[in-house]
């Protein structure tokens, strides 16, 4: 049915630089979509550590800024040009513009058709994340059955979907995360062993039987990083993918020889999502058995006007799973 666009909507904008507190809800003009844009209704936004970076100022944004490029929600209008999507469409992207609001912009050939009888909010819940933990899994560290892989954040939102499709595959997961309940939820998705930081070198060497592990899923950066490279076996890859506790200082090549002849990544998301084809397939492999609950992801919610309590939990590690703002 036709729907009909409000001229205003509330949007949570930064003026500024600073703490969680400098996201505030403004009444905001509707955005109208450009070239190949299509204009999303915003049912679920995703929480990211980008977003974090980016209101602290590590990353520099234009401001005012409205942060956020994870949404889904339904299609309202298309600008001009070719789409394949129509108006009316169940959608998610993790390329979108704005998305801290009621309505937002994306480039239309970005966007993930969602699977009827999968809820927005929880397709939401599952994009970034879940696309993360893919790629990390299928296209760097290329796991095979069998192996053993490390996943830090266990019970964070790539850990959990992490340590579940590995599982899947049929790898033998060892997880970090830094309190018992943490820990209990690493377990729950599939980790045999969970374990806290302290010292995880030397217990990942113990529970492989000396070997170490083929890879390691590092998004928890420079408190890590140097313990990850000690955790590899001969050959294994470190897919260092984030810096939730702050950036890796520079690396010295023959620190990678001096670790077993080990390969050193840092990918990110648009990389791997740049073809048509590889995005259908990897969004098939997640929302497929997401769908059908063979794959499970924990989410909290937050009111969109409350988008700096969000931060401030993300920030002092005290979420587990994703977070989403829901307008
Ligand atoms: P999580 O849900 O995993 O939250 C981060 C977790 O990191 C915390 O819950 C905490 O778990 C752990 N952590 C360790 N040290 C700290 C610290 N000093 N401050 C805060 N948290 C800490 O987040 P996401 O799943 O959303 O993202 C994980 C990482 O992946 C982030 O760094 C993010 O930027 C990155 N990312 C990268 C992508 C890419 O393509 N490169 C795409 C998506 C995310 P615990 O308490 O158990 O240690």
């Amino acid at each position: 049915e036709p729907h009909t666009l409000p001229e205003t909507m509330t949007a949570v904008r930064a003026h500024r630089t600073g703490g969680p507190d400098v996201l505030t809800p403004e009444t905001v003009p509707v955005p109208s979509p450009g070239e190949g844009e299509a204009l999303i209704r915003v049912a679920a936004t995703g929480v990211n550590f980008i977003e974090t970076y980016q209101r602290s100022g590590a990353y520099p944004v234009e401001f005012p800024a409205v942060l956020g490029t994870e949404a889904s929600g339904v299609v309202v209008a298309l600008g001009p040009g070719d789409h394949a999507v129509s108006v009316g469409d169940r959608v998610t992207t993790a390329s979108a513009r704005g998305a801290y609001a009621e309505y937002c912009l994306a480039p239309s050939s970005h966007l993930i058709p969602v699977p009827d009888g999968l809820e927005l909010e929880l397709a939401c819940a599952a994009s970034l994340q879940g696309l993360t933990a893919h790629y990390l899994i299928t296209s760097v560290a290329r796991v095979e059955p069998g192996q053993w892989v490390l996943v830090h954040a266990g019970a964070g939102g790539v850990g959990q979907v992490a340590i579940q499709l590995l599982a899947r595959l049929g790898a033998r997961v060892i997880s970090t995360a830094s309190t018992p309940e943490k820990r209990e939820l690493a377990s729950a998705a599939g980790a045999e062993h969970s374990i806290g930081y302290e010292g995880f070198a030397d217990t990942v060497r113990t529970l492989t039987d000396g070997r170490g592990v083929s890879a390691v899923l590092d998004g928890v950066g420079r408190a890590t990083f140097d313990d990850s490279l000690r955790s590899l076996d001969r050959r294994g890859t470190l897919a260092l993918f984030g810096a939730a506790s702050g950036p890796v200082p520079p690396v010295d090549p023959q620190a990678l020889n001096k670790a077993g002849s080990v390969t050193l990544c840092r990918p990110s998301l648009p990389d791997f999502l740049a073809d048509p084809e590889e995005r259908r397939w990897r969004a098939e492999e997640v929302f497929g058995p997401l769908a059908t609950g063979e794959l499970r992801v924990e989410y909290s919610a937050y009111p969109l006007a409350e988008a700096a309590a969000a931060h401030t939990a993300l920030e002092g590690r005290a979420t587990t799973g994703k977070t989403v703002l829901t307008p």
